[in-house]
């Protein structure tokens, strides 16, 4: 179905702000999004799950008094959402495989932290079935940045008229 992209996480993002109000963390979430609407083809419970996931981590993975920033933009055929923490980041030689099924950067941490390390890998596969990417910048001890592209075609503003 097509959803307005932006309503979605909006709406995303304020029902995570109110479960974290539930939890000891305190956290700021900036929104730095594009006005303009974008209308992307997606399946919009998985996404969801996506978006979800990823916000967790920057949570797990950020000490207290974070912030997180999430981006929306176009490009030319893609809308690009990103979702940035200030935590613990990922060592180079773990970032092409915190999307493998079961990877977890630090054992012990990750087993204290609870989850099952399959959180990226469904990401990913959801992602891919959307014809998308996703992929993670990261600097170990300052932070990540998640990004997700998925296929969008760009409409003229007057297209109804
Ligand atoms: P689950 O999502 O299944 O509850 P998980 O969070 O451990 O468990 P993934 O979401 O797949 O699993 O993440 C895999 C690993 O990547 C994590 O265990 C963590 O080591 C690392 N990671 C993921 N997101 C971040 C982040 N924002 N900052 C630092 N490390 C991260
Ligand atoms: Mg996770």
């Amino acid at each position: 179905e097509y959803v307005n992209f932006n309503e979605l996480i909006n709406f995303v993002l304020d029902r995570f702000d109110m479960m974290l109000v539930s939890t000891q963390k305190n956290y700021i979430i900036r929104r730095e999004f594009t006005k303009r609407d974008l209308w992307v083809e997606v399946d919009t419970d998985k996404i969801i799950q996506v978006l979800d996931n990823i916000l967790n981590n920057a949570v797990k993975y950020s000490p207290d008094g974070g912030e997180i920033t999430c981006r929306l933009l176009e490009t030319h055929n893609n809308v690009v959402f990103s979702i940035s923490d200030q935590g613990l980041g990922i060592p180079k030689k773990d970032i092409s495989k915190v999307f493998e099924r079961f990877y977890r950067v630090d054992k012990a941490r990750a087993r204290a932290q609870g989850g099952t390390g399959l959180g990226l890998a469904i990401s990913k596969e959801v992602v891919k079935a959307h014809n998308g990417l996703i992929w993670v910048e990261s600097e170990e001890g300052q932070g990540s940045t998640f990004y997700i592209s998925l296929p969008y075609e760009p409409y003229e503003e007057d297209w109804w008229e």
